[in-house]
Order: structure tokens, then sequence, then C-alpha cells
């Protein structure tokens, strides 16, 4: 097997899981194995913890100033930069990204979105003095680091997700300990050894891989100060749960069914250029797009035949060949809920408009891509997250029906609007209920927050306010 990754990265050394299991990844793309991973005890994330605990005090972390571990975390980065396209192909054999968003996503950005914390810290301060408002003294304002940050994170961007958390957790100064998703556990080794080699710590950093099993362990750890968690709902409901007894905070960046709202005034060639990654990234598995596309009454067929069109003619094969645009999804498991959608959408009277089935390969975990015009509002369809490449046109009367359909929904993560009036699509952006929203493209901007609102999460990722979630803030009165 190419991939072997037989101990585990904790306390800043390479060690023997006292499990003595591994687990192994298959490949979507021919279904093969093509790695192992050790599998972590529930005694190894009790050392990934005390390790991540005891670097809070450790002279050569506790000790640096902002600057200096703005420097160390750069080295990081430059070490994950030498590697980029290797970690890329990592996430494309596990997971089925096309090439060129692997690239993009998880070889530069990841090292990218590294940089940008490292640079956004070195403005904060981490003490401030007020005069007290009664004018009787001062008050210093500190930003301390939360301290032992727990991140779980899910298989459709194993690398960049991780360091939404791992990034801003790290240049706040607290100590991490990673649990990778079992379908994606190779490239968290990848991300600990650029982090050994660039000479973090030992303890700062801590790799513990297993299910959901190691992962309720983790959250529940008396030695965790605070929990990160990307996944789906369902999931995320038991994790707040947990962290809601023990008063320990949370962000959960969760599920989502966001609208496309296509006004009449929209102009079809872009929406087509832009659906392709704003409702299709990624084989449909990226949790903020619009797979519910609202079209006026009176441009129905004419946005179903454009959607259509899109879809049949995608290029669907090897996502390591860069002129693929669908790979497979992640994993038999997952097509199969995919393809019990697809039937549900055949049984409930829409049109299937394009794909329905699997491409004509002998191998691989692919679905066409796939879209139903006239779907109800109503439909499971429209309402449920599908998590593959199936997109539902839903007819509106006018722009307030359009609004409605849109935040009638119990998520509220992404949402485009499509309109030749950028004004227009700016006032309608503000009535959408939805943590972000593109007016005629969709693009995370990693210098905004992030994150959804009702089921799709709490709490906000990227930008300053991702990096403020991993400090507590402590106020010291004095009197003059
Ligand atoms: P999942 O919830 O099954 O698993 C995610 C991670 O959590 C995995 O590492 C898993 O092992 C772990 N886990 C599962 N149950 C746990 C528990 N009770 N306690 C602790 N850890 C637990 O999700 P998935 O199937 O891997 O990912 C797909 C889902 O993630 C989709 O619903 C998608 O919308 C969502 N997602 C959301 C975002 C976002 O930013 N909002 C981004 C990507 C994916």
């Amino acid at each position: 097997m190419k991939y072997r990754y037989e101990q585990l990265y904790l306390g800043g050394e390479w060690r023997n899981s006292a499990s003595g299991q591994s687990l192994t990844v298959v490949s979507p793309i021919d279904e093969t194995p093509i790695g192992v991973a050790t599998l972590a005890a529930p005694s190894d994330v009790d050392s990934a913890v005390s390790a991540a605990r005891a670097a809070l005090h450790l002279p050569e972390w506790a000790a640096l100033s902002t600057g200096e571990r703005a420097d160390l975390l750069d080295r990081f980065a430059d070490e994950l930069e030498k590697n980029s396209t290797e970690r890329a192909v990592l996430t494309t054999v596990q997971n089925g990204m096309p090439i060129g968003v692997s690239n993009w996503a998880e070889g530069d950005g990841v090292v990218g979105l590294l940089r940008y914390y490292t640079a956004l810290v070195r403005t904060v301060p981490m003490e401030e003095r007020r005069p007290r408002v009664d004018g009787m003294g001062t008050t210093v304002v500190r930003r301390e680091r939360v301290g032992v940050v727990a991140a779980i994170v899910p298989w459709n961007f194993p690398q960049i997700l991780t360091m939404f958390k791992l990034a801003p957790a790290l240049a706040a100064g607290c100590t991490v300990v990673i649990k990778p998703s079992p379908e994606t556990t190779l490239d968290a080794f990848e991300l600990a050894a650029a982090a050994d080699r660039a000479g973090l710590p030992p303890g700062v950093l801590n790799i513990v891989t297993g299910g959901p099993d190691i992962g309720e362990y983790l959250v529940a750890h008396p030695g965790v100060d605070k929990v990160c968690f990307t996944g789906s709902t369902a999931s995320g409901r038991k994790i707040s749960e947990v962290c809601g007894r023990l008063l320990r905070p949370v962000t959960l960046e969760l599920g989502g069914k966001s609208a496309a709202i296509v006004l009449d005034d929209a102009d079809l060639p872009t929406l087509v250029q832009g659906l392709a990654t704003s409702s299709l990234l990624n084989n449909g598995q990226t949790c903020f797009l619009s797979t519910r596309i609202l079209a006026p009454q009176a441009r129905h067929d004419e946005v179903v035949e454009a959607v259509a069109a899109l879809a049949a003619g995608l290029t669907v094969g090897d996502p390591l060949d860069p002129d693929t645009h669908v790979g497979p999804v992640v994993s038999q498991r997952q097509r199969e809920r995919i393809e019990a959608y697809i039937q549900l959408g055949k049984d409930s009277g829409a049109v299937l408009a394009a794909g329905g089935g699997r491409p004509d390969r002998d191998e691989g975990w692919f679905v066409q891509p796939t879209v139903f015009g006239g779907v109800s509002k109503d439909a499971r369809i429209a309402r449920e997250e599908i998590f593959g490449p199936v997109l539902t046109v839903i007819p509106y009367r006018d722009v307030n029906d359009a609004v409605s359909i849109a935040n009638d929904s119990e998520y509220g993560l992404g949402g485009t609007i499509w309109t030749s009036d950028v004004a227009k699509g700016l006032d309608i952006a503000r009535r959408v209920e939805s943590g972000t929203v593109g007016v005629n493209f969709y693009n995370l901007d990693y210098g905004a927050p992030f994150g959804g609102i009702k089921a799709s999460g709490l709490g906000r990722e990227l930008g300053p306010e991702g990096l403020a979630a991993f400090f507590n803030l402590k106020s010291i009165f004095l009197a003059e």
C-alpha cells in the first residue's frame, strides 16, 4: 500500500498506539485500499490531551511573544508549502475531490490560511489599558489563549477544514488535538510531519485517529478547554449536548441546504458558469452549496434546461485528471444515500432533467450529476441535505415568495442571488436568513466570518472573529 502511517503523533513524538489496531483507507476512485493508519485507543487520547496541557506551560511555547509564535507558525506554513502538491493528491485519492479543487483548497489554501492568521495575530494587542467609565482608575483588558482545543473534522475538505481551526488556535497560543475522519485520516499525518519539521514544541499539535467513539471520548475529556467541530448536524447536536453539560465552549459548522435565487433579470451563462462551483463543488460534497435553485415561474423551463445542460456537460471521471469536473463520491455508503435520494426524486413526480444514474465506469463510487425540475418546495429532495451532485429546481411566484422559500429551511449556511442588478442582489442577500450569501458567485473569504445559523451551526470560523474565538478575555481593575 502506498501510504503507511503506523504511529500516532503525540507529545512531539511518533508513538505506537495502545490499540495495536489500524484502519484502512479505501480510494473511491477504484475501490482499492490505498493506505493504513494506526488507530488510537482512549488511552492515546489521554496522552494527547495531557501532552497538549503540558505544552500550554512549556517555555518554548508559552513564553514566546506573539511575533515569535507567528514566526514559528510561518515556518510551519513553509513546511506545508514544500509538499502542497503531494498533500493535494492525498486528499483526492482519499475522497475523490477533483485535483484542481484539491490544489487550490487543500494544497495552497492550507498554507495561505495559516499565513493569513500569522499576519493577523501580529496586529492584535494581547493587553489593552482602558480608562474606567466612572473615571476611578484604569482597566487592563487581556486576551488569554483558551487552552487545549479539540478539533474534529469531516472527510469532505479534510485539510483546509482542519486549518480553519488549527491556524487561529495556534496563532492565539492554544494547543490542539486533532481527530480526522476515518475516510481521510492519512493527510493528518502529513500535517503532523510538517509541524514536526518546523519545530513546533512537543504537545502543541497532536493527532488521534478513529471514528465517532474516539471523537466522543475526546469531546468529553476533562483536559479539553474548547471543542471545534465540522460535520453533520446529527453529530453536532450530540457534541453540543455534551459541551452544554460541561459548559465547554464549542463551535459547530454543520450541514446546509442553501438556495440559489435566480431573479428574472439573471444572465443564464453567468448562472451556469457560477453554479458549477457554487452548487456542485467537490462532487456536491460541500456544506455551503446552493443545491435548491429557485427560478421565477416564467423562466423555470429555461433555467432547468440550462442547469441540465451544465450537469450533462461536466466531465465525470478520474479526479486526478485536471480536466475532470466531477469525481466519485467518498464511499459506497455515501453513494447509496445519494442514490436513495435520487429515487425519492423520481418517485416524487419531479422531472428528471439530467443524470439520475451512474456513469458508464467499471469501478469507483461515481454518481452522474443529476438535476430535477418542477420540484415542490416541500419535497424531501428540496429540504434534506443530500451531500452529492444532485440539484433541484423549484419554481417561485415573485421575489417575496423566493425569499420565503429560501428561508423556509431548517438550515442557514450559504446561498446565492443571480441578477444583472448587483444592488438588487445585495438587497435580497440582506433578507436571506443565512450565515453567508454570494451575489453572482460564491467563494469563502478567509478575512470574513464563515458559519451558519439554525441547524447549520454555532459560532464562526475565519476572519478576525475566528481568531477571537480562541481567546478568553480577562479584565484587571486598577484603582489608578
Ligand atoms: P460526521 O458528523 O459523521 O463526522 C464528522 C467527524 O465527526 C468525523 O471525524 C467523525 O468521526 C466525528 N464524529 C461523528 N460523531 C461524533 C460524535 N458523536 N462525537 C465526536 N465526534 C464525532 O460528518 P461527515 O459525514 O464526516 O461529514 C459530512 C457532513 O459534514 C455534512 O452534513 C456536511 O454538511 C457537514 N459539513 C459541514 C461543513 C461546515 O463548515 N458547515 C463543512 C463540511 C462538512
